[in-house]
């Protein structure tokens, strides 16, 4: 306990470390600007800079008594293989602080400011910060009762975007796969999730297996599709709030959106692909638990298509009847 005690400490002063760089050095300015970073931002997620200098952390940090072995434990200092010297983890990169529902700084994220090879670096699991557990904006939870929603997003960048448009009830799952522990984390504070991730392949991929893990706690997401393979970021600093309000107003439930997704997959003009869709489509149906609100489906879906009800409802009996 003690000791997880100084590791919040240690991760709060490094956190203090960055904000100061960010405020005082030139090389952030632009970069901060550009993507419209303002003051009331930087302070409300406390954002932070790390220099390009290999030691400033480190030297820091061992001036403040701290050890080698705590900022090796939590990922800040890192050493080299090759001859065992140590380096700041994160250098030339932008910090967003991790914090946690007690409001302890569990970890960082930093994102490059040039094209690094890794985008973003992420602390590495240690005793206080679990990636699996933990979502970044926890802070945000709180807001969720007003609204009585949340928006599930993929990056800090669209939480801190999406806050700066007045909107301050999402979190960011960290990287593309939800776990089980994040999606029931959320659901504390309401089962009314929205789903928006990236709107390029990775961020779709993702968005149907979110989908999934929210179904296995019992609880039906809304899917965001954001056009153009953007991210709510992106959108949002391209057609503003109002815009991305009508995308959540657009959103679609699990059945829905998987619906869409295959009417866009297959050419129904062709008979190979409309028979493989034919068969996802009554596949889709059968998973609807309630037969009350399948025949809801069954009828709308036959009417689109224009396919026979009664086929379509006796093709889905068929898997429902093996099922028992
Ligand atoms: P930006 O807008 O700054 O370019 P982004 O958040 O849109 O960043 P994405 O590539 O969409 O970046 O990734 C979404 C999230 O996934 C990031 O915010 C980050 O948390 C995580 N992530 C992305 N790339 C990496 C990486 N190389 N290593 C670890 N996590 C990453
Ligand atoms: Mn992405
Ligand atoms: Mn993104
Ligand atoms: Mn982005």
């Amino acid at each position: 306990y003690e000791h997880r005690k100084k590791l919040y400490a240690i991760n709060n002063e490094a956190k203090l470390f960055f904000f100061h760089n960010l405020l005082t050095n030139p090389i952030p300015k632009k970069y901060i600007v550009e993507r419209g970073l303002k003051k009331e931002l930087i302070n409300k997620f406390m954002i932070g800079y790390a220099t390009e200098k290999s030691q400033d952390l480190l030297n820091y940090m061992l001036k403040k008594g701290f050890k080698i072995e705590d900022l090796l434990e939590l990922g800040l200092v890192k050493q080299s293989k090759r001859n065992n010297s140590l380096y700041d983890a994160y250098r030339n990169r932008l910090i967003f602080p991790i914090i946690d529902l007690r409001k302890n700084i569990i970890g960082f994220g930093g994102r490059t400011l040039v094209d690094d090879r890794a985008k973003y670096i992420n602390s590495p699991e240690s005793l206080v910060y679990h990636k699996s557990n933990n979502v970044y904006g926890v802070m945000n939870l709180r807001n969720v009762s007003k609204e009585n929603k949340v928006i599930l997003v993929e990056g800090y960048m669209d939480v801190i975007s999406l806050s700066n448009y007045g909107i301050d009830y999402s979190v960011a799952s960290l990287g593309t796969s939800l776990t089980i522990e994040q999606a029931k984390l959320i659901s504390r504070y309401t089962k009314n999730v929205y789903i928006c991730y990236d709107g390029d392949e990775a961020g779709i991929n993702a968005a149907e297996r979110a989908l999934e893990i929210f179904r296995s706690i019992n609880i039906s997401p809304n899917i965001v599709k954001i056009p153009d393979g953007l991210d709510p970021d992106d959108y949002l600093k391209k057609y503003g709030r109002d815009s991305f309000n009508q995308l959540l107003e657009n959103s679609l439930n699990p059945i829905l959106y998987k619906y869409n997704n295959l009417i866009n997959e297959y050419d129904l003009n062709d008979i190979d692909q409309k028979v493989i869709f034919l068969n996802k489509l009554t596949e889709l149906l059968a998973e609807i638990e309630s037969k009350l609100i399948r025949d809801e489906y069954i009828n709308r879906f036959s009417d689109d298509l224009s396919l026979d009800r009664d086929n379509l409802q006796y093709e889905i009996n068929k898997i429902l009847n093996t099922k028992t």
